[in-house]
């Protein structure tokens, strides 16, 4: 057998993609890709009236943005209902199923005796020992024989051992007297025939994991090891919900934070490597592992998401910038660039991307190369533009007139006109960001001069002088 590490995500498509789930594909993804193993999607779509295409769409749409490669095609678990079928006839041909006939009424009945006697409500089928001979012609469901003394042990690589009593569990079905698998069975058996090795994933399936280790000891078959990772909270404390704010992972892109930022972000939210916050992909796949994953619930912090995604969006190449931006500006649904506006902005990322914590950050920085002349421009700017700035913006355009325009001559002339009037250089650049951008807050006036050219940045000063 090999020894590859095989993990997946198995999210159900009802919804978009919570960040939750976001987290637990880039776990298992992690995890993964830093051990040379596979990353396998199911999609879990046995919930036929809640399963919708849209929502697997919108799985895979965000696997996609936020980087997270999977091995082979999405494998549908509905599709694979014959093949659990299959697994449920042969644990009745072993033995270690049985089949029940028991009502819903009978059932019921049973509960209500129990509980009136204050036994377990647990139910406990006639069937399971019956002789076959005794069966009657009728539908029935397939149960698990399970053991009804001892202990089933969920050893958890996060939460540690976890004992469960096996007289606190009933005798699962698996295979419904209609014919249709339970969802335990499939989650096993798909994990099982994709030879998932470890399986990572929210701790509210904890307890599932106990039952699930009672079908796979049925079948003789291997038990993965598990991993079941704390939600993710609020800044609140509490369970994350709408009431927070974003859940969604699309709306995370469609507010401007870059992949690489939310990846850095996620895996941190949860998980810690020392005291590192910043990382980049390279170190989070050799870093990852299960050991760093805390037992409490990480809280969703819009600061430190901000504060990394910054980080990453001036770290990232131009290159590689500008089409994460023009993919933000279509998730957002905002006007795509013009071919010369994508020109301008590949020129100016160098200004741009320091301190822009967003991409719409940044396009607000950027402002300038959109703007057209007559500028229009802000009531904040304004301020800066009184009768002797505009003066000395008058005598600024003569002396820029006869320089070449390079940085040195540019700062040189400018803090000629800004000596000359015994005002600092930051009197001066109140006037200048008037109006170059009509903004006051803006990159330096220098590199707004140098991405604009000399003809422009004069027509907009000249435009603000008097
Ligand atoms: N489909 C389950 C969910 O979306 C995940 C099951 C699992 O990971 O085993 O919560």
């Amino acid at each position: 057998m090999s020894d590859q590490i095989v993990t997946r995500f198995a999210p159900s498509p009802t919804g978009y993609l919570h960040i939750g789930g976001a987290r637990t594909a880039l776990f298992n993804w992690l995890y993964a890709r830093g051990r040379g193993g596979k990353f396998l999607l199911r999609i879990e779509d046995t919930d036929r009236e809640r399963s919708t295409p849209e929502a697997t769409a919108a799985i895979l749409k965000g696997l996609d943005w936020l980087g997270l490669d999977y091995d082979g095609e999405p494998l549908s678990q509905f599709a694979r209902a014959p093949r659990h079928r299959e697994v449920a006839e042969a644990m009745l041909a072993a033995g270690r199923a049985y089949k029940c006939f028991a009502t819903q009424d009978e059932i019921q009945a049973f509960r209500d005796e129990a509980r009136a006697d204050g036994r377990s409500t647990l139910y406990q089928s006639p069937w399971r020992d019956a002789d076959p001979s005794t069966h009657p012609d009728a539908p029935y469901a397939v149960r698990l024989k399970a053991p009804r003394d001892g202990e089933t042990v969920i050893r958890d690589e996060v939460q540690g051992e976890v004992t469960i009593r096996n007289d606190q569990l009933d005798d699962m079905v698996c295979l419904r007297s209609d014919g249709t698998p339970t969802y335990m069975l499939a989650v096993v058996v798909d994990d099982h025939d994709m030879g998932v090795t470890h399986v990572i994933r929210g701790d509210d399936h904890l307890t599932n994991a106990a039952r699930q280790i009672q079908i796979y000891n049925a079948m003789d078959w291997a038990v993965p090891v598990f991993a079941h990772i704390p939600l993710i909270h609020g800044p609140d404390g509490k369970k994350l919900s709408k009431r927070h704010g974003a859940v969604g992972l699309e709306e995370y892109q469609a507010m401007g934070y870059p992949a690489s930022g939310m990846r850095n972000y996620l895996c941190r939210l949860g998980w810690s490597h020392g005291d590192d916050e910043f990382f980049t992909d390279a170190q989070a796949t050799e870093w990852f592992d299960l050991k760093g994953i805390g037992r409490s619930p990480a809280r969703l912090d819009f600061k430190k998401l901000e504060n990394i995604c910054g980080q990453h969006i001036a770290a990232t190449d131009d290159s590689a910038l500008l089409p994460e931006i023009e993919a933000f500006l279509a998730a957002a649904a905002r006007p795509a660039l013009t071919e010369a506006q994508r020109r301008m902005l590949a020129d100016s990322l160098f200004c741009l991307k320091d301190r822009a914590k967003t991409f719409p950050d940044l396009l607000e920085k950027a402002h300038f190369i959109f703007a057209e002349r007559p500028l229009e421009i802000e009531e904040k700017a304004l301020k800066n533009l009184d009768p002797v700035s505009r003066g000395i913006l008058k005598e600024l355009t003569v002396q820029l007139q006869n320089v070449s325009w390079t940085r040195d001559e540019l700062e040189a002339a400018a803090n000629g006109v800004a000596e000359a009037h015994e005002i600092g250089f930051g009197k001066l650049a109140g006037p200048l960001r008037a109006a170059l951008a009509g903004r006051a807050a803006t990159p330096s006036v220098f590199d707004m001069m140098l991405v604009l050219g000399k003809e422009e940045s004069l027509a907009r000063i000249q435009e603000q002088a008097a």
